[in-house]
């Protein structure tokens, strides 16, 4: 249900004039169910600053629309789902992979891992009607061990590979010469909207694939080596605030063949707290279960990557002591912190002023880039988030319009 109490109902006699479009590997849009509200446009709009939606036609023949009415895959849609997290009735929601975990999960064929994200244990409460911000990571694991998960392991793990490998690229390029900024990669509309946009621009990313691809990876190989299971056998479930995750994880070159990608189904915080309800679970009486080891690990700089600011200020707490050779006498960088669209600071890196942005909101990233493309920016660093605070606001959170209802 919605804020208007119909997004999953259908009425008797209802008329479809309109194909349903699931094209994308993440979105699916009916437009028979769109009211013409143009919430999707102007989030759109706010988001990316080159909207993908438009409203055509007059009075009750308008219809929104993709450009030239082209299949959502065909766009320049970034997949970052801000689009339906404001819609009211259903008319945008993410392709639904529910159905394909539990096939994994009855198959005893299967090994079934889960990994989840940091956003997703402070919203998943929300969904079971707890206050927003609730930290809920011992209940999360308990429910995806008694959904019938054969490990559970935290995403966090593998952000703290990404900080690692962030902060020794940014190593190379300093002692190299390498081109600077260089730009932060683990949010995947961020780096599709970076490819449609700049591709002018395509050798500043980071080379790092994103943590929960990163994972994949380490399940499928070392975890897998180390357990000797046959990686065929493994099917990887990301559980993640995200939608173009799963736009991202069908990514040809992001997995062994196309048969065997990295991480085999993504789903959102959403559709976990859809599957806790459909097995009848009580989340609120489930007692605190620690993640599985040892992929479990993590430090509380991969924490905070779930939000804005988070995954520079992670980064730069490991290559500062790599730089100047001493620890941090203050892990926080405060001026990273908040909700501004541009976040701005000068760090002292021996001697060496180092001059990082943080970004969030792909309006804000546009501004940033067309800076680089014209040779004004002075950045060494820079973090990129498509959506509004950090995968914290990711378009697949609980909604927060109205109804808490998933
Ligand atoms: Fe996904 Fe986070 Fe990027 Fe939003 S900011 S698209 S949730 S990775």
């Amino acid at each position: 249900a919605s804020d208007l109490g119909v997004r999953n109902i259908t009425y008797e006699g209802e008329e479809s004039r309109f194909a349903i479009d699931k094209s994308s590997k993440a979105i699916v849009r009916d437009p028979n169910k769109c009211i013409r509200c143009r919430r999707c446009e102007t989030m759109c709009n706010e988001v990316q600053t080159v909207g993908v939606y438009s409203a055509v036609g007059r009075g009750f023949e308008t219809v929104v629309k993709t450009a030239f009415d082209l299949p959502q895959h065909k766009t320049s849609c970034t997949f970052c789902g801000q689009c339906l997290a404001v819609c009211p009735t259903g008319a945008l929601t993410e392709l639904d992979q529910v159905d394909k975990v539990w096939k994994a999960l009855n198959d005893p064929e299967r090994f079934v891992i889960a990994e989840t994200a940091p956003a997703v244990r402070v919203a998943l409460g929300e969904g079971f009607g707890l206050e927003p911000g609730a930290i809920v990571t011992g209940k999360m694991v308990a429910a995806l061990k008694r959904l019938g998960f054969d490990r559970v392991f935290d995403t966090e793990f593998a952000a703290d590979l990404t900080i690692v490998e962030e902060a020794t690229e940014l190593m190379d390029r300093l002692k190299k010469g390498g081109r600077l900024p260089i730009l932060t990669s683990c949010c995947p509309a961020w780096v599709k909207f970076f490819e449609h946009q700049f591709p002018d621009l395509l050798d500043i990313p980071s080379t790092c694939k994103s943590p929960h691809e990163m994972f994949g990876v380490i399940a499928k190989k070392y975890y897998a080596d180390l357990m000797g299971i046959d990686p065929q056998r493994i099917t990887v479930v990301s559980v993640m605030p995200c939608v173009a995750k799963k736009y991202e994880a069908a990514r040809p070159e992001l997995g062994r063949d196309p048969k065997t990608p990295d991480v085999d189904i993504v789903i959102t915080t959403r559709e976990l707290a859809r599957m806790i309800r459909e097995a009848g679970i009580h989340f609120g009486a489930l007692p605190d279960e620690d993640f599985d080891q040892p992929l479990g690990e993590s430090t509380g700089a991969a924490v905070i990557f779930g939000t804005t600011g988070g995954v520079i200020e992670a980064a730069l707490r490991t290559a500062y002591e790599w730089i100047t050779g001493r620890p941090l006498a203050r892990i926080e960088f405060e001026e990273f912190r908040g909700m501004e669209g541009i976040k701005e600071a000068v760090i002292d890196m021996a001697g060496r002023d180092f001059r990082v942005a943080v970004t969030h909101g792909l309006g804000n990233a546009r501004k940033i880039l067309e800076k680089i493309q014209a040779g004004d920016s002075e950045y060494d660093a820079i973090e990129i988030m498509a959506c509004p605070g950090g995968c914290i606001g990711g378009g697949g959170q609980p909604y927060h319009h109205g109804n808490m209802e998933i």
